[in-house]
Order: C-alpha cells, then sequence, then structure tokens
C-alpha cells in the first residue's frame, strides 16, 4: 500500500488549476498522468528575463522585460488584423500586439495611463518597436517579486510552454515533506538539501549551471532515483536468494562426452565460469547467474554444459534465444554435442505448429526431450515441462527483470536461471539492470580468432569496397553488407538493401543473398542457409544478422551508414567476422559530413576491439537512454538519473542498499520507513511486496 503521505503525488494532473482534458493528454506525452510524474520532469532549459534595456536600446529578437507607460489602446477592426497596446517609456515608443484578443480583459491588464513591466519578445515592424504577445504583464509590485529566470521544459506540439510550467509549479507545490531516507552523515557531506527543497530547487534554475546533472540538487534527487532502483533489486535478490531451490549436481557423463566431441578444449575462463555456475547450480538456492561475455567468447558451449549437467541430475534444461534465426542456429550447433552425449534436443519456436508442436510438447511433458531450444515461445502457458531444472536465457538485453522473475513462475519447483549476454554491458548499467544477478564473465577469446581489421571509409568510395570484393570473392571469400538503417521506416530499409543486392549482382556477377526482416521465416533461414555452405558469397541484410549469425567461412563485413548504428551494434556486427582462420575485415563506410559523436564513435572502434571498453565509450557517448534502444530493452529508464554522468552515485547507492538491508532487512527502522516511502515514490512497489511485511 502506498504510503498516504504519497497521495498527493500520485493525484492525476488534471486536478491541478489550468490542466482540463485537452492539456492532460498533451502533457501525458511529456511526463505522464499524474503529479509525480510532473515534478520528477526537470527543466531542460532558461528562460532568462533579466535583461532590462531602455526601449531605444532593446536588441531586436531577445527577451526583454521593459518598463513602459500605456499610451493608448488600438482596437482591430477585423478578425485578421491585430489588437494594439501603443505604450512607450522616455526613449522610444513600442506597440503591444495581440491577436484574437479580449478587448476587456486587456484594458483590465493594461489601463490607458498606468505603468505596466511587459517582457517578451521584442521585433521590430514596419519601423516600428513591437512586443507580439508579451509573455507577462506586470504591474510595479508584482514585478518586484517576480522571478527574472523561468524554467523552461520540454514540449510537445500544442503544448505552450507556459500552460506546462503553471501545471509543474502548482505540481511542484504539492510536494509533501517526506522523512529522510538518506543517512543524515552522507547527506550533510554532499551538502544535499532535503527531498521536497531539492526537488523546488530543481524547478528554479537561475544559471544554466543548475541544469547540469552535476548540479547539487539534481545529483540529490538522482541518487533518490538510483538508491530506490538499487534498492529494489537487492530486495529482489534477496527474495530470490531466499527461495528454496534444490541442488542440481551431474556427475559429469554426459559433459565428459560432449567435450570429447569438441573439435577444441575449453579456455580457462570457459572452466571458471562453468565452475562458478556448477558451484551455484549445486547449491540448494536457487541461481539467477549473468553470463557476460563479448561476442564471440564461447559462451554458448558453456550454456550447453551446464545444461548437460542439469540432464545429468536427472532435470530438463531449456535454451532460450531471442529470434528464430538465433534459436535455430543454437539447435543446429548444440544438436551435435547433444547427439554425442546421446540425449534429446528439440525446438521449438513460433513456428512449429500443429502436430510437429504437438509432439514436441507431448514429449517434453513425458521428459523424453531432454533439452528445448527455442524462442519465447517455449515459455508459453501451454508448454509444460516434465521437469525443469536450468533455463538458460540468451540475448538478454531485451529481457528484464520482470521477465526474469516470470521465468520463475515455470514449474512447481524453482528453476535454476543462467541469462548470456553478448552485448558488453558497461558495469554502471550492469548493475542497475541486473543488480540482482551473480556475474559470471568470459573475458578473451578462444584460441585461433584473430582481430578483425577495422576501416573507416567515406561512401564516396564504395566503387573500391566494391573492387576489393570482387577480388576477395574471387578467391573464395564470403561477405556481409549490411545496409543502412533508415528509422522508424523498415520499409525504406527494405527498399535501400534491396537495392543494394541488385547492384552488388550487376557489379560482382556473383551470387547475392538477401536477408531482412520482413522476410518469412523460412525464407530467411533459407538465404542464411545458403550463405553458410557458399552457395551465396555475398549476404546483403539489414540488420538482422545482429544477434548472432555464426558463418565461420564470412571474412568481410561491409556496413554501409556506420554512422547511423550504435557502438555497440557496429561492434557486435563486426563480432559476425573473424569467426575462422582467414584473416577478416570490418568497412565502415559513412556518409559525411560526420558530427562529432559519429567521429568519436567510428574512432573507438577502430582502436579496440574490447566490448567492454566499447560499451563504456558508448555510454558516456550517448547515456544511458540510448545506448541500448528501447523501452523494450528491458533497462530500467530513469528520469533523472543520468548514468554517463551519475555513475559515481550508482555504486555508492549499491553499498548503501545493502548496507541498510543488511541492518534493517524488512526496513522497519526509522531510516527503512523512509525508504519504503522512496520506493513508492519510484514506483518499486513490486520490490516492497518482498518484504517480509508490507
Ligand atoms: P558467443 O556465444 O559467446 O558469441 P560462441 O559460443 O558462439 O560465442 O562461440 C564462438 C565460436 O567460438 C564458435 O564457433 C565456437 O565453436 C568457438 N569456440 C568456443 N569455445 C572455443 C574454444 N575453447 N576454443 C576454440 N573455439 C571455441
Ligand atoms: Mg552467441
Amino acid at each position: 500500500m502506498r504510503p498516504s503521505i504519497l497521495f498527493p503525488l500520485f493525484a492525476e494532473t488534471r486536478t491541478l488549476p489550468g490542466v482540463g482534458p485537452k492539456v492532460e493528454k498533451l502533457i501525458a506525452k511529456v511526463a505522464g498522468t499524474r503529479l509525480v510524474d510532473l515534478v520528477l520532469d526537470l527543466p531542460s532549459g532558461i528562460i532568462d528575463r533579466s535583461y532590462r534595456p531602455k526601449l531605444i536600446e532593446a536588441e531586436l529578437g531577445r527577451i526583454a522585460t521593459v518598463a513602459v507607460n500605456v499610451l493608448d489602446h488600438v482596437p482591430s477592426h477585423d478578425r485578421r488584423q491585430p489588437y494594439r497596446v501603443r505604450c512607450s517609456d522616455d526613449t522610444a515608443a513600442i506597440e503591444l500586439v495581440f491577436f484574437h484578443a479580449y478587448a476587456d480583459h486587456l484594458k483590465r491588464m493594461l489601463p490607458v495611463g498606468g505603468k505596466r513591466i511587459v517582457s517578451g519578445r521584442i521585433e521590430k515592424f514596419k519601423n516600428r518597436l513591437q512586443m507580439p504577445h508579451p509573455d507577462h504583464v506586470l504591474s510595479p509590485e508584482e514585478a518586484t517579486t517576480f522571478p527574472m529566470q523561468e524554467p523552461v521544459y520540454r514540449l510537445t506540439e500544442n503544448l505552450a510552454g507556459k500552460v506546462l510550467a503553471k501545471a509543474i509549479r502548482a505540481a511542484v507545490e504539492k510536494v509533501p515533506v517526506v522523512p529522510e531516507w538518506l543517512n543524515e552523515a552522507f547527506r550533510k557531506q554532499r551538502s544535499w538539501t532535503a527531498f521536497d527543497e531539492a526537488l523546488q530547487i530543481a524547478h528554479t534554475p537561475t544559471r544554466e549551471k543548475d541544469l547540469l546533472p552535476e548540479a547539487p540538487a539534481r545529483m540529490r534527487l538522482a541518487y533518490d532515483e538510483l538508491l530506490a532502483n538499487q534498492l529494489a533489486l537487492v530486495l529482489i535478490r534477496a527474495r530470490m536468494r531466499g527461495i528454496k531451490g534444490r541442488t542440481i549436481k551431474g556427475d559429469g557423463h554426459l559433459k565428459k562426452k560432449a567435450l570429447a566431441a569438441l573439435p577444441f578444449a575449453l579456455t580457462s575462463a570457459q572452466e571458471t565460469a562453468l565452475t562458478e555456475i556448477e558451484a551455484d547450480m549445486a547449491t540448494p538456492a536457487r541461481m539467477l547467474r549473468l553470463l557476460q561475455g563479448d561476442v564471440g567468447a564461447g559462451k554458448t558451449i558453456v550454456a550447453m554444459l551446464a545444461l548437460l549437467n542439469a540432464v545429468e541430475a536427472g532435470g530438463q534444461g531449456a535454451l532460450m534465444a531471442p529470434t528464430e534465426i538465433l534459436a535455430r542456429q543454437h539447435m543446429a550447433s548444440l544438436e551435435p554435442l547433444a547427439n554425442a552425449a546421446g540425449i534429446r534436443m528439440a525446438i521449438l519456436t513460433g513456428r512449429e505448429r500443429g502436430s510437429p508442436r504437438e509432439v514436441v510438447l507431448k514429449a517434453l511433458a513425458s521428459g523424453e526431450i531432454d533439452i528445448l531450444a527455442g524462442t519465447h515461445a517455449i515459455f508459453s502457458e501451454d508448454v509444460q515441462f516434465h521437469d525443469l531444472a536450468l533455463a538458460v536465457v540468451d540475448e538478454q538485453h531485451r529481457f528484464g527483470v520482470h521477465q526474469r522473475m516470470q521465468l520463475q513462475g515455470k514449474g512447481e519447483k524453482p528453476v535454476d536461471v543462467l541469462v548470456m549476454t553478448a552485448t558488453p554491458i558497461p558495469r554502471t548499467l550492469a548493475l542497475t539492470a541486473y543488480g540482482d544477478m551473480d556475474v559470471s564473465r568470459l573475458t578473451g577469446r578462444p584460441p585461433g580468432r584473430k582481430p578483425v581489421e577495422t576501416r573507416v571509409l567515406s561512401a564516396e568510395r564504395l566503387n573500391e569496397v566494391v573492387d576489393h570484393l570482387r577480388r576477395a570473392i574471387a578467391k573464395g571469400a564470403r561477405a556481409y553488407w549490411v545496409c543502412p538503417l533508415v528509422e522508424e521506416s523498415e520499409k525504406s530499409d527494405l527498399a535501400a538493401a534491396e537495392e543494394r543486392a541488385t547492384e552488388l549482382r550487376k557489379a560482382l556477377g556473383a551470387r547475392v543473398g538477401l536477408v531482412h526482416g520482413k522476410m518469412k521465416a523460412a525464407e530467411r533461414d533459407t538465404a542464411m542457409a545458403k550463405f553458410k555452405v557458399g552457395e551465396t558469397s555475398v549476404l546483403v541484410a539489414t540488420t538482422v544478422i545482429e544477434v548472432g549469425v555464426d558463418v565461420a567461412e564470412a571474412t568481410i563485413m561491409v556496413v554501409e551508414h556506420a554512422e547511423r548504428f550504435g557502438l555497440a551494434q557496429l561492434h557486435q556486427l563486426r563480432g559476425r567476422v573473424g569467426r575462422g582462420e582467414a584473416k577478416s575485415s570490418c568497412l565502415l563506410l559513412y556518409q559525411g559530413p560526420l558530427g562529432e559523436t559519429a567521429k568519436a564513435r567510428l574512432k573507438t572502434l577502430r582502436e579496440t576491439d574490447d566490448g567492454f571498453v566499447i560499451a563504456e565509450e558508448d555510454l558516456r557517448l550517448r547515456g544511458a537512454g540510448e545506448l541500448l534502444g528501447t523501452r523494450q530493452s528491458g533497462m530500467p529508464e530513469f528520469k533523472i538519473a543520468d548514468l554517463a554522468v551519475h555513475g559515481e552515485l550508482l555504486s555508492v547507492a549499491r553499498d548503501d542498499a545493502k548496507l541498510v538491508l543488511s541492518q534493517d532487512p524488512d526496513l522497519k527502522s526509522r531510516r527503512g520507513e523512509a525508504l519504503r516511502v522512496l520506493l513508492y515514490l519510484f514506483e518499486r512497489d513490486e520490490a516492497v511486496r518482498y518484504l517480509r511485511t508490507g
């Protein structure tokens, strides 16, 4: 139950003065529907009204606040003509101009013979000074207390800045004095004000500096938000760990057979990761572990061995991939190992329907199938495992803490969960999203993988690239050609890819395949398969290949419009080559002129191959919000905290959360009670439910 002290903040915005149904909808677009959304929507700029010139010296186009005498009113005779109010100071005259004006209102606001302070943009029209629709018209008394700086908020079409600012001001006035949830010594050491005061300050910036994420008020609020995030994760983690799991301890006989069938030995990083995973599975507590490793680091085999461990212990395993291509690829590469171990593996995706699906479901329920690979289809309602012991989730950044918690609802007995992520995630981000998990990191690469030579070229040199391709293909090389990512327009992505494929066919006379997101799954698989066996030597693709296609023979990666991709994406794409023995190259074609960020991005890629370094850099260049894309990324979204700036606060919050919960696991102390308010304020209600006494 939300504490009553927060009720005012969770009221709907329509309860605010000046917010009717129309404005409410517009505000919902930029901030949200409740007061809390408004108060956490901090200003993005300032309007400075402190420029107070005499009229004769006023700079045109600039916001000015001027003191004038009202001379007379010139009503309009015609709707298209504005209503004008003539004014002057002792240096010059100016006309205040109003379209669609109400005369009575204006007469009251600007009485003839009165003195007024008006603020707005000064312009010149037909050689006369004008101020169209002044933002403010004040009496000299009002002007003495009027703030000369006004916060500016992000707007949307049809939402007037004044209207939003007014609503936010009213919302901020409703912010209650909440009990302090920060450690007092810590707060003092940082010289932070109380929460409500920090909000007031954040909404009344007077200098540009106040808008920076480093401004003390914003720091405090960011810390509050991060602390709520970390508290929630630590609580969830404690809860997950607290669930009695099962001891999963294989005897190694299947693993031995599989390892014998592998053409290589495990690297020591893989051994270490596997040991960690097996030790975790062996404890009676539930496993919730992240296996983090760069593209091609060799996570899949580690996951497979962990699955075999579960099967040895008499359970079943599940391996879930984010896309069908990837699921099938896992199946193709792992089935031989399953066969070598003498166990049964099957696949289930959205594509299996009707009786083939029934057959799989039956065999799964009876326990005949030991390991099931697939897409999220394997966790749909009607899929019943006989005894699921370990679930492996691949490429997990599309998968949030909520889904992880859902996973555990599968089967009566708790399921151990291993999450693989190929996107190296900066430490700070990992903490916000995976703070509830233990982490195994696969560093380094399997032996035999050579660094990929990366070149950044202007798109004007496309012909050279095509020539290079022609020569390479003649020698039997295989190449990916990734086409531009056009924002929010799959159609044009597709058109670009199709056009490129046609041109390359002409230019190379080679077999050129095409794969894109709009294809039917079967067609896509066929195109992939043809490339894999070498029937086609160039594969033109939209970004569908991003998520982990494995064709060891491919040695060239061309990316068009590389400037439109994020660093992590480019890194992932590059990871598609350099998988075999031969030397590989990645050609990043850009369309100039490049912005600073794009330049920095491409430079980073040329200079390093370390996914973790790249991820940190990506975070720095783009900020967390964009880093992993959309809402569906499963990454928490922060309203105030900016991880590129507040990363340091995050680890402090982490330690803070852990310490508090170790001393006060049920948040019963005075600070504990206050922290509950914090959790509700930032809507981590779910976590509060995990407290033994809600
Ligand atoms: P990830 O899933 O981490 O992206 P994969 O598991 O797909 O990486 O492995 C990439 C490639 O490296 C695969 O072709 C795999 O067979 C190979 N590989 C994995 N482990 C080793 C190893 N210890 N020695 C040599 N090759 C390996
Ligand atoms: Mg992989």
